[in-house]
């Protein structure tokens, strides 16, 4: 299991409805939102309705989740752009992540090669 979110979590409170989000995907276990600073024509942000810190934790607490993220960053991928993407995932601090809730970056489009988000 994992440890309680926190609760300023920004992530939480965007699944949760209290903060506003480009929302294209929901299911009962992920949801799927536009990244604010867009750094490819298509990016999305796939985030686990859980709290988890970042996917180490996540790969612990529900492995399952992960191929479900990953069919579901396709989807997006094959609804948005030609259906080719990256699938980041900024691990810890010192790795780049600033939101302490997993989520998965899909970068999609012309150009999205050249992001080192
Ligand atoms: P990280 O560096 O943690 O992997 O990336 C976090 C991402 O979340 C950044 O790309 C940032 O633009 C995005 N982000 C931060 N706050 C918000 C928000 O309130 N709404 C949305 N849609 N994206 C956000
Ligand atoms: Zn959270």
């Amino acid at each position: 299991d994992s440890a309680p979110a926190p609760a300023d979590c920004i992530f939480c409170r965007i699944i949760a409805g209290e903060i506003p989000s480009d929302q294209v995907h929901a299911d009962d276990r992920v949801v799927a939102f536009r990244d604010l600073q867009p750094q490819a024509p298509v990016h999305v942000l796939v985030v686990p309705r859980e709290h988890t810190a970042d996917v180490r934790e996540l790969a612990t607490a529900d492995p399952t989740l992960l191929p479900h993220l990953v069919a579901v960053a396709s989807q997006i991928a094959a609804e948005l752009a030609d259906g080719d993407f990256r699938l980041v995932f900024n691990t810890g601090a010192a790795a780049g992540q600033t939101v302490m809730h997993t989520h998965a970056h899909v970068l999609a489009g012309t150009d999205q090669h050249e992001s080192t988000t």
